[in-house]
C-alpha cells in the first residue's frame, strides 16, 4: 500500500461491530481524520505493527485478540508505541476502566456513548498526538540543544 501523502491525522477504528465502527469512521471523516479499518484484534494488530497512526480507537471487546491484550501488544512492540489510543467499552465499572488504562490506554468511553463525547476526546487526544516520525526529529533537536549552547 502507498504512504499517504496527506498532512490529515490519520485514525485506526478496531472495533467489531459494524455499525459502531462505521459511525466512527464517518464522525472521524467528518472532522477530516483519515481512517483504516479493523474489525478484529489480529487485524488490528498486524495494522498497528506497520502503519504509523495519529489516533487508534480500540474497542475492549474484539474476535481474535482483545482490547487491553491488543493495548498492550501496542505499547510493547509497533509502529504506535506513543500513539494515543482511545479505548471503547460496554462495560462501566472503575475497575475495568483501571485495566484499560494501566493497559496504555489514554481515555476511556463507555458505550453508548455520544457523538459530540466522542469527538471531543479524538479532538483531545490529536492535540496530544506526537507528529509522525517525531522520534526522528526528538533525537535531532536534542542534539541541536546539546551543541547550541
Ligand atoms: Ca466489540
Amino acid at each position: 500500500m502507498a504512504e499517504s501523502r496527506t498532512l490529515r491525522p490519520v485514525a485506526l477504528v478496531i472495533e467489531d461491530e459494524a455499525n459502531i465502527r462505521g459511525l466512527v469512521s464517518l464522525h472521524l471523516g467528518l472532522a477530516e481524520v483519515d481512517t483504516w479499518e479493523a474489525r478484529d484484534g489480529t487485524r488490528g494488530l498486524e495494522l498497528a505493527r506497520t502503519k504509523q497512526f495519529d489516533l487508534i480507537v480500540l474497542d475492549l471487546m474484539l474476535p481474535g485478540l482483545d482490547g487491553l491484550s491488543l493495548c498492550r501488544a501496542i505499547r510493547l512492540d509497533s509502529a504506535n508505541m506513543d500513539t494515543p489510543i482511545l479505548m471503547l467499552t460496554a462495560r462501566q465499572e472503575e475497575s475495568d476502566k483501571v485495566v484499560g488504562l494501566d493497559s496504555g490506554a489514554d481515555d476511556y468511553l463507555t458505550k453508548p456513548f455520544g457523538i459530540q463525547e466522542l469527538m471531543a476526546r479524538v479532538r483531545a487526544l490529536l492535540r496530544r498526538s506526537p507528529p509522525r516520525g517525531s522520534e526522528r526529529r526528538d533525537e535531532g533537536v536534542k542534539s541541536m540543544v546539546a551543541t547550541s549552547k
